[in-house]
């Protein structure tokens, strides 16, 4: 069991701009995650296993596809989704990406691209948790510009045909379908998205072991060697790139809600070991004026990011979020909580490197949460193209 029990972070009556319903998603995910992962989490850590038993109970919660409606989603705000996934990234950055995707990454794509017949295929069994899918974008060469891609789909007959390879792809190994996006080679090379079931001859995955981040997250390589799919695998309503950038608009908003949970960790750990251990005279390191700069860094910070995500989260309800602010809060957020990480790390000094306490391992976890999903410079390019028109890509 963790040295040092959470206790929530809210500074400025934050809780107050919440409604009834809000809290209550935040509440039972915060529960959820102190009796059912904070208990494992080191030792998946250190094993860099997935804690797979974890994903019909998330279910149960209603935490697949949780923003969705029908299919037995839970048809949640998008504030009360951001919350949820404060709170699993609280517990672990590998636990939330394994929700994102799940729910944003797979199920988003299916709802808003796919047939009715696919919809209600995959819709219900993901929500239960009893089918789990990733999402094939990224490949070996091309990352933050995957415009580039190399995989191929052409169609023949009535089936399609596509031969690639995929890089980085969290879930991969332990998916039953693959969202993956491949340029059709008989429509002038247009990216589309295509549902691959991955036992599917020809499709297989292999993991990436040696990782010091995500190590409670599966991350693999997909190989596809002339799979073939029935046209039927097509996602209809794919049309172009931006369909796959839609995706990774409604991930990064829940990674920029998630990073704050991990900040709020890190904050709170340093804080309470700062009360507690003493140095010099007798006194706890808190009463010193170095470590009180920086405590009141890391609240603050925290504070103006739960405001970024919680407006971010108002305009999307109102149908009115571009994807300019979720980069802010996405790029934002997540530098924030690199930096609370490494400032806490600093404040429970040797004990910072230990497993003991969470931080290190949410430093390590941030690494990966900053170049995913577009990297931070990415989204600085984004945000300038914003605010200046030109394209500095
Ligand atoms: C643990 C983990 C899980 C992941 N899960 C998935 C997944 O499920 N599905 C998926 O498809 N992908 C996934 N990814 C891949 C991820 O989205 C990519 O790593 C990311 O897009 C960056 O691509 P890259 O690693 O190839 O870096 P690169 O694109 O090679 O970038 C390297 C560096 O160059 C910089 N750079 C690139 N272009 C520019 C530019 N124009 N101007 C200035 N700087 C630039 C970047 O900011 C970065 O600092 C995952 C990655 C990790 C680490």
């Amino acid at each position: 069991m963790p040295a040092i029990k959470f206790r929530g972070v809210d500074f400025i009556q934050f809780d107050s701009l919440l409604t009834e319903e809000e809290r209550l998603v935040r509440d039972t995910t915060r529960q959820f995650i102190e009796d059912n992962l904070i208990p494992i989490i080191e030792e998946c850590n250190r094993a860099g296993r997935f804690p797979r038993e974890l994903v019909k109970p998330m279910a149960d919660l209603g935490f697949f596809g949780a923003s969705l409606k029908g299919y037995g989603c839970a048809g949640m705000g998008n504030v009360e989704y951001g919350l949820m996934t404060q709170e699993l990234e609280r517990g672990d950055s590998g636990v939330r990406s394994f929700v994102s995707v799940q729910s944003g990454l797979v199920m988003y794509p299916i709802y808003e691209f796919g047939s009715d017949e696919q919809k209600e295929t995959w819709l219900p069994p993901m929500q239960k948790g009893e089918k789990l899918g990733c999402f094939g974008l990224t490949e070996p060469g091309f990352g933050s510009n995957p415009g580039g891609m190399l995989t191929r789909a052409r169609k023949v007959g009535k089936e399609y045909v596509l031969n690639g390879e995929k890089m980085w792809i969290t879930s991969g190994s332990i998916a039953d379908v693959a969202v993956i996006w491949a340029k059709v080679e008989n429509e002038n090379n247009k990216v589309r998205g295509f549902l691959v079931e991955t036992d599917r001859p020809g499709f297989s995955s292999d993991d990436v072991h040696g990782k010091w981040s995500l190590r409670a997250s599966v991350t693999s390589g997909l190989s596809l060697q002339d799979v073939h799919i029935p046209e039927s695998n097509l996602l209809p309503k794919t049309d172009g790139l931006k369909s796959p950038l839609m995706c990774l608009n409604q991930a990064r908003y829940g990674i920029a809600w998630g990073a704050i949970g991990a900040a709020m960790s890190c904050y709170d750990t340093a804080l309470q070991y700062s009360l507690l251990r003493k140095q010099w005279r007798d006194q706890p390191i808190a009463s010193h004026q170095l470590v009180q700069d920086k405590l009141t860094w890391m609240i603050s910070e925290i504070t103006k990011a739960q405001l970024l995500v919680l407006q971010v989260g108002r305009l999307k309800d109102a149908g009115k979020a571009e994807h300019q602010h979720i980069s802010m809060a996405k790029r934002n957020n997540v530098w924030m909580a690199l930096e609370c990480a490494r400032l806490s790390r600093d404040i429970l000094g040797a004990n910072g490197v230990a497993d003991d306490y969470p931080i290190m391992r949410h430093m390590m976890n941030l690494e990966s949460v900053k170049t995913y999903e577009g990297t931070h410079d990415v989204h600085s390019l984004i945000i300038g193209q914003s605010v200046t028109g030109i394209d500095a890509f």
